[in-house]
């Protein structure tokens, strides 16, 4: 399974926002060559089907083009990649889907009903050539059940409480202004000054530097600042959810394209990991608020973590809350269960099976940045109409 996780650490290092325009460059997938190296484990300088795992084992007919039972450098080359840019996503066939893993069918009653614009509404999709029943949910992607913000503090003397959170390495820290003064030590890196010398940090607080700012090629003037857009600048912005009323579950996994990962009960969007690779080059930090998001100029506010801040859905059993559903329809709960156990199967997605629930995803941990690491299902798609 490594090699899942290579290929999809590389498409998602670059896809925070799937519907960025502008994305990294600066951190592609594996090269061929690399890839070769990485799992050639007899050195033969080709990978026989005992030597590779994930999207290369599943697909390892299709790419050993000259049917040697090898795949050489140049069919790797010619091998469909992962979806890069937004747009599209991994090629799926009806023969992909496995009919005998079951799922839940989308209840749109747990949605907020003040969140929706109007009514859901249900349509006929084709999704990567499946014609699939859908619904279509449009919401603001503002949250209601609890404050947006803070995010950034505006002195290096502030408690957490004027400001939001960030993670590194599966940790969550409060950005303080005390955080903010010392991220220098933080990274090991003295090129680190968020603030000025009066002790007042550097924000990005207009929609203009918010614009600027908030993309993976900050613009240079926004170097070292903490990154913070407010949710009024987008509020008028739809987001438009197309999700399975019945969720299909497929043989292969799928990495986010245009799809995203999911909505929350509260039509707030849950986002791929935030690239921080980017961010962190320019000096820059986007905080999280406490409830794990922040907002950036396409879909407004969205979240990357999960805190326990939205609407859950208690289970009749211990089993851990429902919080919201994937795009493929799928169910996304919380991590832990009432006696405050993480389950110990989940796949290499974060989802695993049961009777009561089908097919359904757990949440990871807030400071992973990433809630989900990818879809076992037929994705539906989010748009964003700015
Ligand atoms: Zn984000
Ligand atoms: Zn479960």
């Amino acid at each position: 399974m490594k090699i899942v996780s290579l290929l999809f650490i590389s498409t998602l290092i670059v896809s925070c926002n799937s519907n960025q325009k502008e994305e990294s460059e600066h951190q592609g997938r594996p090269s061929v060559h690399e890839l070769i190296n990485e799992f050639d484990s007899n050195k033969d300088g080709k990978l026989s089907e005992s030597e590779v795992g994930g999207p290369l084992a599943s697909d390892f007919q299709k790419i050993d083009a000259d049917k040697d039972g090898f795949l050489s450098e140049k069919e790797l080359e010619l091998a469909p990649k992962p979806p890069r840019k937004g747009g599209e996503q991994t090629v799926v066939n009806k023969e992909d889907i496995d009919a005998t893993v079951k799922g839940v069918s989308v209840n749109t009653s747990y949605f907020i009903k003040e969140n929706i614009i109007g009514e859901i509404t249900e349509k006929k999709v084709n999704l990567s050539g499946i014609e699939t029943n859908c619904y279509v949910i449009k919401t603001h992607s503002q949250a209601t059940e609890h404050q947006m913000g803070p995010w950034c503090p505006r002195h290096i003397e502030d408690g957490m409480e004027k400001a939001g959170i960030w993670f590194e390495n599966d940790k969550v820290y409060d950005v303080s202004g005390h955080f903010i003064a010392n991220l220098d030590e933080f990274y090991s890196d003295d090129k680190w000054k968020l603030f000025r010398e009066d002790g007042s940090v550097k924000v990005t607080d207009s929609e203009i530097s918010c614009l600027a700012a908030a993309k993976p090629d900050v613009e240079e003037k926004y170097h070292n600042h903490c990154v913070e857009c407010l949710p009024e600048y987008f509020k008028d912005q739809v987001t438009t959810f197309v999700i399975p009323v019945n969720p299909q579950y497929l043989k292969k996994t799928q990495s986010f394209g245009r799809g995203g990962i999911g909505v929350a009960f509260n039509g707030v969007k849950y986002d791929p990991p935030a690239p921080t690779h980017a961010i962190l080059a320019a000096h820059t930090i986007a905080p999280l608020d406490d409830h794990g998001g922040h907002v950036n100029p396409h879909g407004g506010y969205h979240y990357h973590a999960i805190t326990g801040s939205t609407k859950e859905v208690a289970q009749s059993d211990a089993h851990a809350p429902m919080i919201g559903y994937a795009i493929d329809g799928f169910g996304i709960y919380a991590l832990l269960d009432e006696n405050g156990n993480a389950p110990t199967d989940l796949d290499e997605c974060g989802g695993h099976f049961d009777d009561e629930r089908g097919y359904h995803y757990h949440a990871g941990e807030p400071g992973g940045n990433q809630i989900i690491a990818c879809l076992h299902g037929l994705p539906g798609y989010t748009e964003v109409k700015e």
